[in-house]
């Protein structure tokens, strides 16, 4: 399919330095002095929704206002790659079988096809995630770097759809993981935990006011806390586990739940979950189901603000950006030690990990019991993600990969 245009509103630069100051961002642009005769392609399978989407709408931009010619294809599917590619993921992150011989075929097919459609000529290609990995062994060019980046949990990867990742992966010259604690060796791999944008209509400061008038159509309670998951309706990330942790913790104390989300667009099994959900839910007064469009950054951003916890009960998890946006807003969190979560979450001190149902509802009565503790860790929250997850970060992290890779050096692992 196609090149996604993006636009940075304004000098995302002057935004950063005014965020995390001067030093940083001289760093980044000096980096970025050594890299502006190298094109950039990032490619990926949605262009909405989901982590991978939310960050490449704004590194783009970045990359491209540092300097660096940078693009951003989108890889065209057909339904029945979405639905195999999701089985695929969830198979990576352990859950069920790899892919058939059949459904393989399928996946190779689609791939070969946007190998011969998707403008892949640029010096340095970075493919994100699993649907398009098969790209390098068709397209990739003599001249050219490829890296793949992989933004899913492979700890507990089933070994058939490990194998299928480790023959594809093996046509790159660098891998990329959020966190150390699976990196298969499959090329040399590298660390690079992803990141939040603090400018973006996500995470942009919002006065009481204008978090009042975002979520206002919702009709949502005042008079109670409001504990909120936001993530995709998917089984990975746990809706009906928050369910019952929820109503084991409202035994114990009055709350309301938010569970807010929408589908990606790669993302076939949405609609199901959702029903779930709902269904579930049906008949509680206070639990609250909103089925969000793509493009509802700034009700997530309100959402998270006003409420008293964030929880991210996920079975598995990349990194989970979701997190690290709770946190910018100094909020309360109560997350699985899953993934990339305890990159973020330090236990006890930018917020509380948990491992069960019966853990987390005991961390949302223990946080809706003192105020004093919800405001130490969203204090020392905020400060970590400053400090390590935001877009200055991850890009100079990437560019100095790059820098190695094109030069011919090797990067600092
Ligand atoms: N998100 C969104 N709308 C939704 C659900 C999630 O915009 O309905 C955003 C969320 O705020 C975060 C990203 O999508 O920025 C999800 O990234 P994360 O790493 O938490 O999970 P993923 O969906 O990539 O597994």
């Amino acid at each position: 399919m196609s090149l996604v245009e993006v636009n940075g509103d304004g000098s995302l630069l002057e935004g950063y330095r005014a965020v995390v100051g001067d030093a940083p961002i001289r760093a980044l642009e000096s980096l970025a002095r050594t890299l502006r005769d190298h094109r950039l392609v990032m490619v990926n399978s949605t262009a909405v929704g989901g982590g991978v989407a939310e960050i490449l709408h704004r590194l783009v931009p970045l990359l491209r206002e540092l300097g660096v010619p940078t693009t951003w294809e989108v890889m065209p599917g057909d339904e029945r790659f979405y639905e195999l590619t999701k089985k695929l993921h969830n198979a990576l992150h352990g859950h069920g079988d790899a892919l058939t011989t059949t459904e393989l075929e399928h996946y190779l097919t689609v791939n070969r096809r946007a190998a011969e459609r998707l403008q892949l000529d640029g010096d340095l290609v970075l493919i994100h995630d699993p649907q398009p990995v098969a790209l390098a062994e068709l397209r990739r060019q003599s001249s050219q770097k490829w890296v793949w980046r992989c933004h899913i949990d492979l700890e507990r990867a089933n070994p058939d759809a490990l194998d299928m990742l480790v023959t594809r992966v093996a046509h790159y010259d660098a891998a990329i993981y959020s966190h150390a604690a699976f990196m298969p060796k499959i090329a040399p791999g590298y660390l690079v935990p992803p990141s939040i944008d603090p400018l973006s209509p996500k995470n942009i400061v919002l006065s009481d006011r204008e978090i009042d008038e975002t979520l206002a159509p919702f009709e949502l309670p005042d008079s109670v806390p409001w504990v909120t998951q936001v993530s995709r309706y998917d089984r990975l990330k746990d809706p009906l586990g928050v369910l019952q942790a929820f109503r084991l913790a409202r035994r114990r104390e009055r709350a309301h739940l938010i569970l807010a989300g929408g589908a990606a667009g790669d993302d076939p099994e949405g609609a199901e979950v959702t029903a779930e959900v709902l269904a579930a839910a049906k008949g509680h007064d206070d639990v609250s189901v909103l089925t969000l469009p793509p493009d509802a950054h700034r009700v997530i951003n309100a959402l998270q603000r006003r409420s008293t916890i964030v929880v991210q009960k996920s079975l598995r998890e990349g990194f989970a950006l979701t997190v690290a946006e709770a946190l910018w807003k100094r909020r309360a969190v109560v997350a699985s030690a899953v993934g990339g979560i305890p990159l973020q979450v330090l236990h006890e001190r930018t917020g509380l990990l948990v491992r069960s149902v019966e853990g987390c509802a005991g961390q949302i009565v223990r946080l809706l019991r003192d105020p004093a503790m919800r405001r130490r860790l969203g204090a020392a929250g905020r400060e970590h993600i400053r400090d390590n997850f935001l877009h200055p970060r991850e890009a100079r992290d990437y560019l100095t990969l790059f820098l190695a890779l094109l030069h011919g050096i090797a990067a600092p692992r």
